[in-house]
C-alpha cells in the first residue's frame, strides 16, 4: 500500500457523543459533506449515528443521494447548499431537507407539487448563501408553511468568525439570528433553530439551540486550529506511507524536482511513495515532517506528484530501510503529528490536509484497532 489513511470509527463515534454532551438536549446534525472531511462520507455517517447524531448533513444533492444509499432511510439528511434545479431532483429523489432563501424558489417548489422539507436560511453576516433581509427570510417562512405540499423545518444561519476568539461579529450575528428567528416559533410551534458549527457549539452555549452542526470536531480536528487533546477531541485520521527508496546523497546530490535540495553535508534520502496527487500538497516542499521509527525526519525537495523525499541524515544515528513504516499524521512512538501541525507549516486549516487527500490514498476503517464489524 503506497499510501493509507486509517480511520479510528470508534474515535469519530466518541467524538460525537463528546459534542453532543456539549449541547444536551440538543439534536446533533453531524457535518459529513466532502467525503466526510477526507474520512470517507459514508463510513463517518455510520459513525455519527452511532455516537448518537440523528441527522447528517451534506453540501451538495450528491452526496445526500450516496449517503442515503449508504445509510438508510431513517436518518434525516440536511443539504446545506445551494442546488440547481436539476439537483433539487436530486437531493429530493434522496429523500433529503433543503435549504431556501428565496420567495421565488419557495414558490417554485410549492408549484413543483413534490413534498419537501424546507430550511429557510439567513445570512445574519458570512455573506455568502441566504438572504441579508429578515423581512424577506421571513416571507420565505410564510410561503412554505403555506403550501400544502412544503413542510416547514428549521430557520437557521452560518456564523463567520466563529473559530476567531475574542472577536465582536460573532455575538452580532447571534443577536441578529436570534431577533429573526426566534419570534418566528410563536407563529410556528415546532420550528427548529439551528446555528452552530463545531467552533460555535463549544465556545458558546447560547448558539446552540435545537439543533447543533458539527463538522470538523467529529473527526477529532481542532476548529480553532489547537491540539485537539485540549478539548478532549481525538484525531480519527492517521496517514501512513512506507519508504520505498533509499539512498546515499553526498555533497552537491540533489533530490527531486528543480534541486530545491542540495545535500551540504553527505546524508541518506529516504523516497516515500505519497505525492500531491495523493494530496500531500506541494506546498509542503522543503517543509513537511514525518516520523520514522518514531523520530520526526524533515521532507526536503519538492514535494511531486507521487513521491516525497526526506532528510535521514539530518537526525543522529537515525537509519532507514526499504519497507520502513512512515507516518505524515499521526503518532509513532512517543512522537505526535497533528493535522494541525501540518496546516500550521503552510498557513492552512487542519480542514484542508484531511479533505485534500484523494482518492487513490486508500481508506482502512477500525474500532481502536479491532476490525470495524467486530
Ligand atoms: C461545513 C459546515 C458546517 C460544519 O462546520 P465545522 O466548522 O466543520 O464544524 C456547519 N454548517 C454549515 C452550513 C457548513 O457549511
Amino acid at each position: 500500500m503506497r499510501a493509507l489513511a486509517r480511520v479510528n470509527l470508534s474515535a469519530i463515534e466518541r467524538n460525537v457523543a463528546r459534542l453532543a454532551r456539549e449541547a444536551p438536549g440538543c439534536a446533533v446534525c453531524a457535518v459529513v459533506k466532502a467525503e466526510g472531511y477526507g474520512h470517507g462520507m459514508v463510513a463517518a455517517g455510520r459513525a455519527a449515528l452511532a455516537g448518537g447524531a440523528t441527522w447528517l448533513a451534506v453540501a451538495t444533492a450528491e452526496e445526500a443521494r450516496e449517503l442515503r444509499a449508504g445509510v438508510g432511510d431513517n436518518v434525516r439528511i440536511l443539504v446545506l447548499g445551494a442546488v440547481s434545479d436539476a439537483e433539487l431532483v436530486v437531493a429530493l429523489d434522496a429523500d433529503a431537507d433543503v435549504s431556501v432563501w428565496s420567495v421565488e424558489r419557495a414558490q417554485a417548489l410549492a408549484d413543483g407539487g413534490r413534498g419537501a422539507r424546507v430550511h429557510v436560511k439567513l445570512d445574519s453576516g458570512l455573506g455568502r448563501l441566504g438572504t441579508r433581509d429578515t423581512a424577506e427570510a421571513t416571507a420565505v417562512v410564510d410561503a412554505v408553511a403555506a403550501a400544502e405540499n412544503l413542510e416547514l423545518v428549521a430557520a437557521w444561519t452560518h456564523f463567520a468568525t466563529a473559530d476567531e476568539r475574542g472577536d465582536q461579529f460573532f455575538g452580532e450575528q447571534l443577536a441578529r439570528f436570534k431577533a429573526w428567528a426566534e419570534p418566528l416559533r410563536a407563529a410556528h410551534p415546532g420550528l427548529l433553530l439551528h446555528a452552530a458549527n463545531s467552533a460555535a457549539l463549544l465556545r458558546d452555549p447560547a448558539s446552540h439551540f435545537d439543533l447543533v452542526r458539527p463538522g470538523v470536531a467529529i473527526y477529532g480536528l481542532d476548529p480553532f486550529g489547537d491540539d485537539p487533546a485540549q478539548r478532549d477531541l481525538e484525531p480519527a485520521l492517521e496517514l501512513v506511507s512506507y519508504v520505498a527508496a533509499v539512498k546515499p546523497a553526498d555533497v552537491g546530490e540533489s533530490a527531486g524536482y528543480g534541486r530545491r535540495f542540495v545535500a551540504q553535508r553527505p546524508t541518506t534520502i529516504a523516497t516515500v511513495p505519497i505525492g500531491y496527487g495523493d494530496g500531500w500538497r506541494r506546498a509542503l516542499t522543503n517543509r513537511g515532517e514525518a516520523l520514522l521509527h518514531g523520530t520526526k525526519v524533515p521532507l526536503v525537495g519538492t514535494v511531486s506528484m507521487d513521491n516525497v523525499t526526506f532528510d535521514v541524515g539530518a537526525v543522529a544515528g537515525l537509519e532507514a530501510h526499504v519497507g520502513d513504516a512512515v507516518v505524515l499524521v499521526g503518532a509513532q512512538g512517543a512522537e505526535q503529528i497533528t493535522a494541525e501541525d501540518v496546516a500550521r507549516s503552510i498557513d492552512t486549516i487542519n480542514y484542508e490536509i484531511t479533505t485534500a487527500l484523494t482518492a487513490r490514498v486508500a481508506r482502512e476503517y477500525h474500532r481502536d484497532g479491532q476490525a470495524p464489524g467486530s
